[in-house]
């Protein structure tokens, strides 16, 4: 094989060389259906029976799950084939696959950047065509992040619409599997598959008062049908915009990079030329929404992490009194990143603290969930950038976590008010790919899937 061979997409050795996989093992569906003949990446801390789960963490380097995630069954029953675990941030603590245990992704674009994260493997497995679709997970952006820095699509669904269950958690009241494909019509036809209430995760409940009040776009369901059981993800992808409204938060355009802002009006322009009406709308208490993601984030991952003690999970930390093995194990075992948010975390939620910032975080957690009603009032979707900058090179963000966590500023917001997003890539700027970000009311994934596959032309 020539040089030339090694590198190019789709073969064995490009993925190697872009450290897209973790663990490479495939499982075949045993069924014929919706995905038969399709391939799924799915990402490491997605847990898949005898296959190594590792999270990214040196901590579970060697944890072999004894069961499937609810939706890794789904994928299979459906006829599709797992090709491998793909590299993430540890823990999905980050949002350029950098802080991975085993080295960073390198983005199928262009080498030298960084595909984002923390999904960054799976982002990057579909974008080099390494696999049809791809499993994520977004607890703040991580399936958007990097679907809009590889060039592909992402969805994150409203939170309770697909099962948790196996999901290795980092901040549970905020995160969600999600799907990736090349087109919205594909990881819409995947989310289909994985959506649904799933009676070993009581989040997947559905109970129509957690619908967005008066929205347009949100799901249209008799009652006590769960909105998955009732509609088909696939088929809103349509790109039939006319007569849509789509709201424009300023706030969440203004921080953004000039050559991102371009791309993303020019792709607006597009969508009214289609008919969409757009409207400005503002979110005044997204300016707080980065530290409050941060804050509940971290408290969550301080509490979720606990388990990993070499006892109950994870290296073992050798002989010695309890504290002194499990913090051997959790010295050894955990990255940089990962030290950082549980401290920070159990720090938030300590007595004479809780008050000051946990509890400051709900409430603001609160007030964006309201901004978010009061815009669906006005618009049926809203569209932002995804990501407020181009892919930045390697290591040029890792030194300052806090240039970090702003790059997700328009991410972050989704999360806290548990809403419905799609990444869709709506052009380019100096030959990288620019994503644009739609957000939807409560359960409403048709409108964003129908508005984000009018931008793919
Ligand atoms: N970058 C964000 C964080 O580090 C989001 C990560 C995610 O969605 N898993 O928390």
């Amino acid at each position: 094989m020539s040089a030339d061979d090694a590198d190019a997409p789709g073969g064995d050795a490009a993925a190697e060389d872009l450290n897209i996989f973790l663990t490479r093992e495939t499982v075949e569906g045993d069924a014929d259906g919706p995905l038969s003949g399709r391939t799924v990446a799915v990402k490491d801390n997605i847990s898949t029976e005898g296959v190594r789960t590792t999270c990214g963490s040196a901590m579970l380097e060697d944890y072999v799950p004894q069961y499937d995630a609810t939706v890794v069954e789904r994928l299979l029953d459906a006829g599709a084939t797992v090709v491998g675990k793909t590299n993430m941030d540890e823990f999905g603590m980050g949002g350029t696959t950098e802080t991975s245990a085993f080295g960073p992704t390198k983005n199928p674009v262009d080498p030298e950047r960084v595909p984002g994260g923390s999904s960054g493997g799976s982002a990057a497995a579909v974008a080099a065509g390494e696999a049809d679709l791809a499993l994520g997970s977004d607890t703040g952006g991580s399936v958007r992040n990097p679907a809009a820095f590889c060039g592909i699509v992402g969805i994150k669904p409203t939170y309770g619409l697909v099962s948790r269950y196996g999901l290795v958690a980092y901040a549970n009241s905020l995160e969600q599997i999600g799907p990736f494909g090349r087109t919205v019509e594909d990881a819409a036809a995947l989310l289909d598959v994985i959506a649904g209430p799933d009676e070993r995760d009581a989040t997947t409940r559905y109970d129509a008062a957690e619908s967005t009040p008066g929205a347009s776009g949100a799901a249209d369901v008799p009652d006590g049908v769960h909105p998955a059981d009732a509609t088909d993800y696939a088929a809103a992808a349509d790109g039939d915009v006319d007569g849509t409204t789509i709201g424009v938060p300023t706030e969440l355009v203004e921080g953004a990079d000039d050559r991102v802002v371009d791309v993303f009006e020019d792709a607006l322009a597009d969508l009214e030329a289609r008919g969409a009406e757009t409207v400005e709308v503002s979110l005044p208490s997204v300016e707080h929404a980065v530290q409050a993601y941060y804050v509940i984030a971290m408290s969550e991952a301080s509490s979720n992490l606990a388990r990993f003690d070499g006892v109950r999970y994870g290296i073992e930390g050798g002989d010695g009194n309890w504290n002194e093995s499990f913090a051997a194990a959790r010295e050894e075992g955990f990255g940089d990143e990962v030290k950082r948010r549980v401290l920070l975390g159990t720090y938030a939620l300590s007595a004479g603290y809780h008050d000051k910032y946990y509890k400051k975080a709900q409430d603001a957690r609160a007030w964006v969930k309201r901004d978010f009603d009061e815009a669906f009032a006005e618009a049926d979707v809203l569209a932002t950038p995804t990501m407020p900058v181009l892919p930045p090179k390697r290591g040029e963000s890792l030194d300052d976590p806090l240039s970090l966590y702003l790059m997700d500023a328009n991410t972050v917001p989704v999360n806290l008010a548990n809403l419905p997003a799609v990444s869709v890539p709506a052009g380019e700027a100096e030959g990288l790919p620019v994503g644009m970000q739609f957000v939807g009311p409560a359960f409403g994934e048709e409108a964003v899937i129908r508005a984000g596959s009018a931008v793919e032309g």
